[in-house]
């Protein structure tokens, strides 16, 4: 059972190899300029995301979580007010909470592994503001069953849309749904920079307005102080270079959900795995796929198996839900997440994939339950 190839979970140096010269250019052009903090090609780049979301604003700040924090800021959250969030996230969603005074609550996951509606109108109080749905592995949560709890409830909802660029519910794209949504440019994320980068997109000409001061010590366009402010600035030599990754976005969601849209047709059938939805199960949902997430029997012995085979993956956030990190404390009744984090794991998606990669994984996994059967079912 050797390994024949390797096929490895992340290749962060294929981020500069895949365009060496393209890239070597951008970043000259943007150092022989001597163009570091706030240049033209950060308005480029914000007038880009906001024409490819279809949204008023996009303010490009350091970093997705900071997005967040400076997000929750800009809306005023009150110390004590409760944001329900997702516990199949990242540390982050609740961490802005947190930093920002509020208290972030656990609901469940439900269809599509992202937030599941019922579970939220549970986890209301009378303390609750806003209800903040991950838009998770590349795909929107059911925002229209999220907004009429929100409408029935008198909330607001936010959206941390780190791994959600360019994934659509019913054409509306991630992250405009709410007051404002979140992009991560994070290395591995889908536009992934040199480094950290992040955006908060809006369709509130007030809460742009705040998040352009915050992001920059409070100072008007005029360089006066007018409000509180933070530095929490996106390099502007990062927005060159995804002015440059801009370019392919499109095909590159096209391959991300063509591996997939692979997976699936390799995997189906398998009893023992529970495949995320395909990318033409249901046309309200145009999914991105920033991750391949799956259920699998037998998990801790299926990714052994994998790595023998060269075969790299990964369990989200480390196996650790929100709800699971004792020292913060964030309450939830969250089954469904229980059962799954003894189950999931995510398989290689990223651009330097094969379509041979992916039948070499697909292959592997079913070998090992051809091999496994009774030690898996048992
Ligand atoms: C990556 C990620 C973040 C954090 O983004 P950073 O840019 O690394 O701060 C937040 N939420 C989710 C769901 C993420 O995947």
């Amino acid at each position: 059972m050797g390994a024949t190839r390797t096929v490895p979970f992340f290749n962060y140096p294929f981020l500069f190899k895949s365009d060496e010269q393209g890239l070597t250019e951008v970043m000259l052009d943007v150092v022989h300029r001597g163009a570091y903090i706030l240049q033209r090609d950060i308005d480029e780049f914000e007038a880009r995301l906001a024409r490819f979301l279809d949204v008023r604003h996009a303010i490009s700040v350091a970093d997705g979580t900071n997005a967040m924090l400076l997000g929750y800021r800009a809306m005023d959250l009150k110390p004590g007010e409760e944001v329900i969030i997702c516990s199949h996230t990242y540390v982050a969603t609740a961490s802005a909470v947190h930093y920002a005074g509020g208290v972030p609550v656990c609901a469940d996951m439900g269809h599509g592994w992202t937030l599941d509606p019922a579970s939220v109108e549970k986890a209301i109080t009378p303390r609750t503001r806003a209800i903040c749905p991950t838009q998770l592995n590349g795909r929107t949560a059911d925002m229209d069953a999220l907004q009429a709890i929100a409408d029935r409830h008198g909330l607001v909802i936010v959206e941390d849309a780190a791994q959600g660029l360019g994934s659509r519910y019913k054409g509306r794209a991630a992250g405009t749904f709410g007051v404002w949504g979140t992009i991560s440019f994070y290395p591995a994320k889908v536009l992934g920079c040199f480094g950290d980068g992040g955006a908060v997109v809006t369709n509130d000409d007030g809460i742009a307005e705040q998040l352009r001061l915050q992001r920059d010590h409070g100072r008007d366009a005029e360089g006066k102080f007018v409000a509180w402010g933070t530095n929490c600035r996106l390099d502007n030599l990062q927005a060159a270079i995804m002015n440059r990754k801009f370019d392919t976005y499109d095909q590159v969601m096209r391959r991300r959900r063509e591996i997939a849209g692979l997976y699936d047709e390799l995997l189906r059938g398998l009893n023992a795995l529970e495949l995320p939805p395909a990318p033409d199960a249901d046309p309200d949902y145009f999914d991105i796929y920033q991750n391949y997430e799956l259920a699998a029997d037998g998990r801790d012995a299926l990714r052994d198996y994998l790595k023998q085979k060269g075969i790299g993956t990964l369990i989200q956030w480390g196996g650790q839900p929100v709800h699971h990190i004792e020292p913060l404390g964030v309450r939830g009744d969250c089954p469904r997440v229980d059962r799954f984090f003894e189950r999931c794991l995510m398989l290689p998606l990223n651009m330097s994939l094969t379509d041979d990669d992916v039948r070499y994984v697909a292959a592997s996994i079913r070998e090992f339950y051809s091999v496994n059967k009774r030690a898996v079912a048992g």
